[in-house]
């Protein structure tokens, strides 16, 4: 079981793109081509849906949506989906990936959404041996980073850092 994944990132950003045609997606992922990691499609697919659709919908005033892949000598995988939105308070951050949590519940709600987004992605991570973080700072943006071991095996015995 192992996917490559350039195609992948590919084709959901394109889907993105064609739902949110006013928003840019940069893409910088020339680095990972042939690069497999050990995850279905379709979850990696949910994944990066879950990642993509809160950029947009927490973007604020801002268009502008990175998508960033690279490996790193210890064999992992890093993704990350950078948004210029309204970020989220440091004292919020240690609970997003809780079920049901929302950092302004009535602003949460015009937007749409359960609070099971991020909740499923970091379980998804987790079953396929990666980890999730995010760094953000309000007003200026978030970014989502993951590590994936990569499908060649040897990087399933190290952490990443
Ligand atoms: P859904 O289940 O549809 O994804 P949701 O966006 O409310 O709904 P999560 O994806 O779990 O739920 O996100 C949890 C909370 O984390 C959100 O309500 C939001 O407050 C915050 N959040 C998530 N992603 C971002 C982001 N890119 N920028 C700012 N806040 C974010």
């Amino acid at each position: 079981l192992s996917v490559e994944i350039e195609p992948v990132i590919r084709f959901v950003v394109s889907n993105f793109e064609l739902l949110h045609s006013d928003f840019t997606f940069h893409q910088d992922i020339d680095g990972i081509h042939s690069t497999r990691i050990r995850i279905t499609p379709q979850h990696l697919e949910q994944v990066l849906v879950i990642l993509l659709d809160n950029a947009v919908k927490y973007a604020g005033d801002s268009t502008d949506i990175r998508i960033t892949a690279y490996t790193s000598v210890a064999q992992w995988l890093t993704l990350e989906v950078q948004d210029y939105g309204i970020g989220i308070p440091p004292e919020d951050l240690p609970h997003i990936f809780d079920r049901f949590y929302r950092v302004d519940k009535a602003r949460s709600r015009a937007a749409g959404g359960t609070g099971l987004g991020l909740a499923i992605a970091e379980r998804l991570v987790r079953r396929y041996g990666g980890r999730i973080e995010a760094d953000s700072e309000p007003g200026s943006g978030t970014v989502f980073r993951i590590h994936w071991p990569l499908a060649s095996g040897y990087a399933l015995k190290n952490q990443p850092e």
